[in-house]
């Protein structure tokens, strides 16, 4: 059997976002799982919208994600000798001519056509004309006039199109520049790809680039047309829906093999599995399961798994994750005295890394300011009960978990105050805020002239009244 090639043909006219990410994901997974090749393409023909810069976004993105191709990309930019020697080939076996048909009339042909209710296109007027190039000539592809192609797609079976409704494809324009569609189909030759996945926004390119195969004698290839990725709002996704660019998730502190995983599940599942590494991926994944209907990109599924994620790591690969975060707010993990009984107690308080170098703040940093909404729910009259329990935490001798959870407890019992209304004041003046691991394990992650100067700010905040 021929060796599987796939490519992902990322245009460079933005990051890298959601949409392309899973396009790459599923092109890598395919050329993996059949032991093949992962190729990449840069389709920058278009001069004045593709940048160096997204280039560079994309493939640093693809790479740090660890979707780097088997060889180096290559750039449509740098190709166009290429391009015309395959146009030449067209011309020479006689599946092209010359037309020089004004844009005059071309487009008032079309407006004729809608006027009519038909579709608009090129009517074939230079095709028999046998014209020689010149300053004003394209060369258009000879479509057939007749019949039918058939794209055979994993995702959608067999999608048949009339040739009658394809028009003569301009395949170089006026200045000799070939056009996207001849780029696209040389270079898929040329790379020696043997199956195209992408976005079912190219499915109507398909016919048109097969009959350019067709004209220069490539071999078929095999296509998957992937569903759209759409928002919660089932329109596609876009900025408005969420962040879209790849760098931005990563800078909120998801992880790679959760964005994979996440993206893995636009568009195709396995039973009741959720949480997928790329190597399962590579196993389990099947082009064929792939749904034709969108696929939503809902941010508290990427929230959830990543959750998982973060939870499946060892406490060391989870604290190197967590380090820059936290180095981002000038902490350093082990300027804690109990640090690492801190992280493990800390690391599933929230779905992000962002967010648990967040919550550590408080016990790296003095307390900036307090939660409002857990100051007007709990502060009211816990002077008394922040005053008591100073006290008798001063007189505490052994500093442990198990003795700071028993004076909480003797405290509430002897004064027969329900639990909130002894731990949240303590938890609030330690923390800043109502969330903490359970409160004798969060005293204990302070000293004991912490946890007494704390408590003493925040009666000094209560009495002075702000
Ligand atoms: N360059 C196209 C895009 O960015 C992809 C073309 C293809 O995959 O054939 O949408």
């Amino acid at each position: 059997m021929k060796k599987v090639v796939t490519r992902f043909a990322p245009s460079p006219t933005g990051t890298l976002h959601i949409g392309g990410l899973r396009t790459a994901l599923f092109n890598y997974v395919y050329a993996k799982k059949y032991k093949g090749l992962f190729l990449i393409r840069i389709e920058d023909t278009d001069k004045a919208r593709s940048t160096k810069e997204f280039e560079k976004n994309i493939l640093e993105s693809l790479k740090s994600i660890g979707l780097s191709p088997d060889k180096d990309p290559i750039n449509q930019s740098l190709r166009g000798e290429i391009y015309k020697a395959a146009a030449q080939k067209i011309i020479d076996l006689g599946q092209a001519y010359y037309c020089d048909c004004s844009v005059e009339r071309l487009d008032k042909m079309r407006a004729e056509q809608q006027l009519k209710g038909k579709k608009p296109q090129y009517d074939g007027k230079c095709r028999n004309l046998n014209l020689k190039k010149s300053d004003n000539t394209v060369l258009r592809l000879k479509t057939p006039l007749d019949g039918e192609v058939v794209v055979k797609d994993y995702v959608r079976g067999d999608i048949v199109f009339n040739n009658s409704e394809l028009d003569d494809l301009i395949i170089l324009r006026s200045d000799g520049t070939p056009t996207y569609h001849l780029c696209n189909v040389v270079d898929d030759y040329e790379q020696g790809v043997t199956t195209v996945i992408r976005g079912e926004d190219h499915i109507s390119n398909t016919p048109r680039q097969i009959h350019i195969q067709n004209s220069l004698g490539y071999p078929k290839l095999e296509y998957a047309h992937l569903p759209l990725v759409l928002g919660t709002d089932k329109k596609r996704l876009s900025k408005r829906h969420a962040a879209t660019s790849l760098v931005d998730y990563k800078a909120a502190g998801y992880l790679d093999s959760a964005i994979l995983n996440t993206l893995a599940r636009l568009g195709w599942s396995k039973g009741e599995n959720e949480i997928f590494y790329l190597n399962d991926l590579i196993k389990q994944f099947e082009i064929t399961e792939v749904q034709k209907a969108g696929a939503i990109f809902d941010i508290t599924k990427l929230d959830y798994l990543n959750a998982q994620h973060m939870s499946n790591l060892d406490l060391n690969d989870f604290i190197s994750h967590l380090k820059p975060f936290l180095e981002n707010k000038g902490i350093k993990v082990e300027n804690h005295p109990k640090a690492e009984l801190l992280i493990k107690s800390m690391r599933s308080s929230s779905n992000t890394f962002e967010g648990v170098a967040t919550n550590l703040t408080c016990y790296y940093q003095e307390i900036s300011s307090y939660n409002q909404k857990a100051i007007e729910k709990f502060i009211g009259n816990s002077v008394e009960i922040l005053n008591d329990l100073k006290v008798r935490l001063i007189n505490l001798e052994t500093w442990t978990e198990p003795s700071l959870d028993e004076v909480l407890s003797e405290y509430r019992s002897e004064k027969e105050h329900p639990v909130p209304f002894v731990n949240q004041p303590i938890r609030i003046a330690l923390t800043g805020s109502t969330n903490s691991p359970s409160l004798g394990m969060t005293m204990f992650l302070f000293e004991k002239d912490e946890v007494i100067k704390r408590i003493n700010s925040l009666i000094d905040f209560v009495q002075s009244g702000s």
